[in-house]
């Protein structure tokens, strides 16, 4: 297993075709990947959790797999990647998840021996890229570092009454409502992010909701010093 450490996926660039999302390579190659559920560990294991087998299917029938991990989701041990899985799934209404995938390198096989052999039925190949993208500079930040501790489980989002009319539309291109606005401005920018922060209420819900406590609230009054600071 191949590990990359990345700023900006400067080895190709993500795009989106047809609903479907693909890496493309200088030389003109692509590979499709798949952008939800990572999380590795110090054995190097990649955890998936999902419902739908659409993760299952496609990370077990390609000859590669190209893991695309943020940085902070790589947790101490494997025991603790499972577990911030099983957060996921059950905060977003979904325990226990129908699937828990635990991938730890190429296919293998030990039916002869009990030797393991790479390469069996799966994947001949498995990298993993880390993505920093403005998450070392939040850890090192008093204030965006608590967003970092987000396991994106989207109950935030359920609890907003600003999300529960805008969806989407409102805390970022990538991800809405409450976390939207922390990792807004973790991957693009104070600035991108401030502006959109003046939609809160100020309720509270998201704060009671998260189940690693990440700090929304205090996350989204900075926000808003930033903004009206520069007004
Ligand atoms: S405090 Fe703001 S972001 Fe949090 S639930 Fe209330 S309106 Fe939404
Ligand atoms: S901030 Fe908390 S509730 Fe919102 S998605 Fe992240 S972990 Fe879930």
């Amino acid at each position: 297993m191949q590990v990359l450490l990345v700023d900006k996926l400067l080895i190709g660039r993500l795009i989106e075709r047809g609903g479907k999302w693909y890496v493309v390579f200088d030389d003109g190659t692509s590979v499709q990947v798949i952008l939800e559920g990572l999380e590795s560990s110090h054995t190097g294991s990649i955890v998936l959790v999902e419902n739908e087998s659409n993760i299952r299917l496609v990370t077990s029938l390609p000859p590669v797999h190209i893991a695309i991990v943020g940085i902070e989701k790589i947790y101490p041990s494997l025991t603790i990647a499972l577990a911030a899985a099983i957060v996921q799934a059950a905060w977003a209404g979904l325990y226990p998840p129908t699937y828990l995938n635990v991938i730890s390198g190429p296919s293998s096989t030990a039916d002869i021996e009990r030797k393991r052999v790479y390469g069996a039925h799966g994947p001949r190949k498995v990298h993993v890229i880390l993505v920093d993208n403005g998450r070392r500079s939040a850890a090192k930040h008093s204030v965006l570092k608590g967003q970092l501790k987000c396991v994106k489980c989207g109950r935030c989002q359920w609890e907003c009454p600003v999300w529960q009319q805008t969806a989407n539309l409102w805390g970022g291109p990538v991800y809405g409502g409450p976390m939207g606005m922390g990792w807004t401005a973790i991957t693009l920018g104070v600035r991108e992010a401030s502006e959109l922060s003046m939609l809160c209420l100020n309720c509270g819900r998201c704060d009671q909701v998260c189940p690693v406590h990440v700090p929304l609230t205090s996350i989204i009054r900075w926000l808003k010093q930033q903004y009206m600071g520069e007004q």
